[in-house]
This record gives structure tokens, sequence and C-alpha cells, in this order.
């Protein structure tokens, strides 16, 4: 096993912890460890809540998430001799849940969980058809998510983390912030918001204190999007075995990951849409001098996917186009046809007899393909959304006898406000 460079005790706070992790990106937050070109070590990662979902059939934890809290992450790693321009080479050698024998309270241990937002708290990709707060428990055997909340269905998992990113120069940042408060400004008001601007309160900055925490917080970007940095990609392939070329913006690089994930479908789109854990990532880091310039690598990272994929071999796809589901047409929205998309996959499966909810969680967590399949056909886009056939314990394939009905069970824990 390769040395832990960022350990976190299972027992203790993030906050509590030997090194200090961060849940905002500033340049100015302090590196926690330093490695070398060449160098393979593994970092613990914490669950993006650390701690504040639990295994119950309640979703008010979900309800009340302290989005403010998120995401912690481990780091900031500086790599020796990285400079602004090069790219920096991170190596997926292992990536899982924590490594323990018996389940504990904390998402990782055995299990993890699958949230929708309120609207009034974060949303998601179909918020106005699913308002409140549900969650989903997930129960990991081996490489197998099953759910008790969720009957008839078990997956492979494709494990990878959700967030990993280099740290933004101060001028990138600025650029960040300067865009996202110019957006923010169009409809300040709209629920839930259009991006996040930076929020002193709940920072965790590597351990800054007194009028340094409070320059850095008041400038330090959110967590939430993904940006030139990598940051929260949510790319369900960047799994065990693959190679990614991030640009470097500060000297050192400083890496940072976290909200590790054990399953998930493209589009995360419940938001919290993947099967949220903690757990372990081995790493190997090399440095490709001044390869930004020579690769043109500044408009966000490059990766090679691992070849660890669950072998599903049928599918059964839909399709949506960029028409409202008031007949409404727009033009070539990729986004409006992902939804279509979706919602028409959710509507088949309840045909099956499970809930909407239940039907919105798989898409969310388990590895279905989403697709721009046509982006250029006047008005419409054509978006697909491709579910493997052989996560259901019955045919999901239509048939002229009709749907298996299964007992849809207690369904999801619901919470409103
Ligand atoms: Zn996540």
């Amino acid at each position: 096993m390769p040395d832990v460079v960022f350990p976190l005790d299972s027992g203790k706070k993030f906050t509590d912890q030997k090194y200090l992790g961060h849940n905002r990106w500033h340049p100015d937050i302090p590196t926690q460890v330093t490695v070398r070109p060449d160098d393979t070590f593994r970092v613990h990662c914490r669950e993006w809540f650390d701690g504040a979902i639990h295994n119950d059939d309640s979703a008010d934890d979900v309800r009340d998430a302290p989005l403010s809290t998120v995401h912690v992450l481990s780091g900031p790693i500086a790599v020796e001799g990285a400079e602004p321009g090069d790219l920096l080479i991170v190596d997926i050698l292992d990536v899982g849940p924590i490594p323990q024998e018996d389940s504990g309270p904390l998402a990782g241990q055995g299990w993890g969980y699958t949230g929708i937002f309120a609207t009034q708290n974060g949303g998601g990709f179909l918020t106005e058809q699913f308002p409140d707060a549900y969650k989903v428990i997930w129960d990991f055997s081996g490489q197998t998510a099953t759910s008790r909340h969720v009957p008839g269905v078990s997956f492979t998992g494709i494990v990878h983390p959700g967030l990993m990113g280099t740290a933004p120069s101060a001028d990138l940042l600025a650029r960040w912030n300067r865009r996202e408060a110019a957006l923010i400004a169009t409809d300040p008001d709209r629920v839930p918001p259009l991006a996040l601007p930076p929020l002193p309160q709940d920072a965790i900055l590597g351990g800054l204190t007194g009028a340094e925490f409070e320059r850095v917080a008041g400038e330090a970007a959110r967590t939430a999007p993904p940006r030139e940095n990598g940051g929260n990609q949510d790319i369900k392939n960047l799994t065990k075995g693959s190679r990614v070329f991030y640009p470097v913006f500060v000297p050192g690089a400083k890496l940072s990951m976290g909200d590790l994930h054990f399953s998930q479908g493209d589009g995360e789109i419940t938001f919290c849409g993947a099967i949220e854990m903690g757990g372990f990532m081995d790493l190997h880091v090399d440095v490709i001098k001044g390869g930004m310039e020579t690769y043109g690598v500044s408009e966000n990272a490059v990766f090679m996917p691992g070849n660890v994929d669950p072998r599903y071999e049928r599918w059964l796809a839909f399709s949506g186009t960029s028409v409202t589901l008031d007949d409404e047409q727009h033009y070539l929205d990729s986004h409006l046809s992902y939804q279509r998309a979706c919602l028409h996959a959710i509507d088949y499966l309840t045909r099956f007899g499970y809930t909407p909810e239940q039907a919105y969680m798989i898409l969310g967590a388990a590895p279905i393909e989403g697709r721009l399949s046509g982006v250029v056909d006047i008005p419409n886009s054509c978006s697909t959304v491709y579910i493997p056939t052989g996560i259901f314990d019955f045919d999901v394939t239509p048939s002229a006898s009709g749907p298996t009905r299964i007992d849809p069970g207690a369904g999801v824990p619901r919470s409103s406000f």
C-alpha cells in the first residue's frame, strides 16, 4: 500500500484532523503535504458533507443539508517543481470506499447515499417535477450496489472522484468571481440560485486564521461548479486507471480532491445524484514542463479514462427533443432535450411499479449513459439516455405481455419544507 500522505481519522470531524483540508478554491490556501514528481501516494477523502447525511429512512438530513460546508476536499498537495504553465499528470491507480470490515456511521463504510435536493436547497436537473428532498441509501457488496429503498435493481459501481483539481491563480480566481457575479446579477433572487458567490460562513481554508482567513474567505470560490482547474466535473469515467492532465496555475500546482462516488449516471442529474461516499485514492503524479502551451491545454483538464467499466451489453435508450412539456419549441437546447429524455425514461419505469422518485434515483446513480445525439437539426436538438437493461432483475423491455409490476416497497424517504 502506498504511503498515506493525507490521512483522515474516521472518528473525527474534518476540521479536527491532523491535516486540514479545505472547502473553497483560493491560491493562498496553505499546502498541507508536498510530494515529488514520480511519487505514488494514498489520500483519504471524506464524503462531501463530512458525515451530515445518515444511514436511515428519513430525508430530513438531505432537506436541511448545509450547502455552505461543501465540498470537504483533501489537500492542497504541492508537487515539487511544478510551475504555472506546466501540465500535471495525475494517474488514478486505485480508488475505493473506506477500507474497513465493519459498517460504520460514515458514508463509505459499506454504504453510500443518493439525494434529490429540494428546490429551496439547491434543486436538481428536474427540480420543477421534484421540488422536495428525497434520499436513497445504497449498500455495497464488493463492486455491487443495492438499495432497500429501490427494489429490483443492482448494478456494478464505477468508482471515481467527483471532484479533483489544481488551485487557481489570483487572476483566474478573479475572472471566475467576475463572470459568475455577472450571471447572478441577471436574476439575483432566483431559487435555486444561478451561481454561488464567495461565502465566508463555514469556509475551511487549511488552517488560515484571523485577518488572512477573512481576506481569503471573502474571495475564495465555491467548489460546486467545474472550471478551468478541473474541479467538480462529476465525470463518471474518471475511474481507476484514468490519467488526467491538469493545467498548473500556481507554483506546486496545489492538487486537491474529494467527493468520491461509488457510482453515477451521466449528468449526476439529481444534483446529489451519485452514490456519495468517503474512501481513498492511490495517485501517481508527474509533470510536463510547459505542457499547457505545448498542447494548448488551458481551458480545463484533458483525460484518458481507465479500462475499468461495468460490462453491460444491452441498453434501453430514451430520446428527448428541445420542446417543453407545454409544447413550446426551443432552439437546439440540449439541456432541455436531455431533461425530456430523462422524463421520458422516468415515466417509462413507473409503468413497472416504481415511483417517479425511485426512477429518478436510478437514473442518477446507476451507470447510465447520456449523449448529445443531434445538435444541428433545427429547431430540435436530440438527447438520449441509455439504461443498461441488466441492472434490473426483471425484463424491462417492452413486450406484448405488458410490463411486469414490481412491489415498490415503502418507496424513497421524502421531506418537504
Ligand atoms: Zn458527489
